[in-house]
């Protein structure tokens, strides 16, 4: 019998009836676990050791689940995937494994990622790449690569992510699961390896939306510790999830998904595109009302440099700190300069590299005006268009990406044009800090692929509804990968 491919609810039943122990569970996950590093190498660590737990009416008691290992964790290593911390052993938990470990969740592996969350492709971590269960010659996308390929394996129900541009929602899009990242602050980010401190989210991937609400809700909670965190006590995002959706109003942005700008597409594109347009369609018959707006294509054409100049700019500064000599393994030198250069050169990957070059040269003083701040006026710029949609509708509704997950010997993707806005949109919702939450929408190339709503920022309880009942009427929820044929 197997267990780790049902939903927390599901599995909290059978904990509370006794038909399952705890100590079960963690058994099963962990030989999963130790089967999904082999074909997906999802992990950093396997806590071969973990135990099962007392089990209590919080849903999560006695349910294992899986850590992204730019989480600190107490006790265990914490690498962020880089050898820069791959020796690192954290004294202290960050607050949301904090929250998780006061439910009784047991963790029982940390899952890898691009190094420090930077990258979306699963294929920067110091361990090496992830692999897509659905098919292994793919890319899980990332950064929450890890996390992606064990929720979809059935490791376990959910395991937590982090995102500052779409790492949480476009890895589950890519591995046909769900991905949710609250408004900015409902979890507090102490203990979370920063990126891009204005952009980074904590968040949960799971194989449907309520089980997403469900971690979420514990995960929360105003911390002394983020002064950016909020109280969300009044905030019950799974007793929110009812389905009714009476009232209201989605829209989508015209210069994102338009068919005109792809007629010379070829096969995928087009399908990704048709399933999209059939989600909007399903969405009208539910009751929706779902409208086309339009917004400044220049606006939206500076999308891709605002985000870049921001994080780059913020993670040169939030990385310095990594030297060597508090943590992380001692470079080689005579003095302390030398020693941080030696440990920096070989402990960062070369795409880390590229982006302190360019975050450092936005940041210098005669730079600074022309860029970083013209980025972030623009940032203000999208994020005010997005606020003003949402005084007329409840959530944005988009396709995640351009398609099905891309191979890892990217010489066989196909290039299609005027994709960059597909691929890139979902960094909006970093801009503004709005929950977004990414779902299942049915397959292209036997291959998963998802849609996503955003909203307004502290509307998590709405926007889970809806994606609530869209994953009702579109039927993906609980999705395992089932290895999709090689030719
Ligand atoms: N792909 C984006 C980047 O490389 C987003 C990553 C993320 O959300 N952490 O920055």
């Amino acid at each position: 019998m197997s267990y780790m491919d049902k939903s927390i609810e599901e599995l909290h039943e059978l904990l509370v009836s006794g038909k399952v122990t705890s100590d079960e569970l963690v058994k099963e996950s962990l030989e999963k676990s130790h089967e999904v590093q082999e074909k997906c190498n999802a992990f950093v660590t396997i806590l071969d050791d973990a135990k099962g737990g007392e089990v209590t009416d919080n849903l999560l008691s006695g349910i294992p689940y899986g850590v992204k290992d730019n989480y600190s964790t107490k006790g265990i290593l914490s690498t962020g995937s880089s050898n820069t911390l791959k020796d690192y052993v954290p004294f202290f938990d960050a607050t949301a494994v904090v929250h998780l470990n006061e439910a009784g969740a047991i963790k029982v592996n940390k899952t890898a990622l691009d190094e420090f969350g930077m990258g979306g492709t699963g294929t920067t971590a110091h361990t090496g790449v992830q692999r897509n269960p659905w098919d292994t010659r793919r890319m899980c996308s990332g950064s929450s690569s890890g996390s992606a390929a064990a929720v979809a394996s059935g490791v376990y129900p959910y395991a937590t992510g982090s995102d500052t541009g779409d790492s949480i929602r476009k890895p589950a899009a890519y591995c046909g699961i769900v991905g949710y990242k609250p408004t900015y602050g409902m979890i507090s980010r102490y203990g979370l390896f920063p990126y891009a401190s204005s952009l980074d989210h904590l968040g949960v991937l799971t194989r449907n939306v309520r089980d997403a609400a469900i971690v979420v809700d514990t995960m929360k909670g105003i911390d002394k510790n983020d002064m950016t965190s909020w109280d969300s006590k009044d905030v019950h995002l799974l007793e929110a999830c009812t389905g009714n959706i009476k009232g209201k109003k989605l829209c989508y942005i015209k210069e994102i998904v338009d068919r005109d700008k792809f007629k010379n597409c070829g096969k995928e594109l087009k399908e990704h595109l048709d399933n999209y347009y059939n989600v909007i369609e399903k969405c009208k018959k539910m009751g929706f009302t779902v409208d086309e707006v339009s917004v400044d294509q220049v606006l939206l054409n500076a999308l891709p440099s605002v985000y870049n100049i921001i994080s780059y700019a913020e993670v040169t500064s939030n990385l310095s700190n990594l030297t060597g000599i508090i943590f992380g393994p001692r470079g080689e030198g005579d003095n302390y300069i030398d020693m941080m250069k030696d440990h920096r050169t070989k402990g960062f990957s070369p795409l880390i590299k590229r982006r302190f070059v360019i975050g450092s040269y936005v940041l210098q003083k005669e730079n600074q005006e022309r860029y970083f701040r013209n980025a972030q006026r623009v940032r203000r710029l999208l994020v005010d268009r997005w606020k003003e949609i949402f005084k007329d509708y409840d959530a944005v509704i988009l396709p995640v990406a351009s398609g099905p997950a891309k191979f890892l010997d990217t010489s066989k993707n196909v290039q299609e044009e005027n994709t960059t806005l597909l691929e890139e949109h979902l960094q909006i919702g970093n801009f503004g800090g709005f929950p977004s939450i990414t779902i299942p929408s049915g397959f292209v190339s036997d291959l998963p692929v998802a849609i996503n709503i955003t909203g307004n920022c502290y509307d998590d309880e709405n926007v889970l509804n809806i994606a609530y009942a869209i994953e009702k009427e579109l039927g993906y929820a609980n999705q395992i990968a089932k290895e999709v044929k090689h030719d």
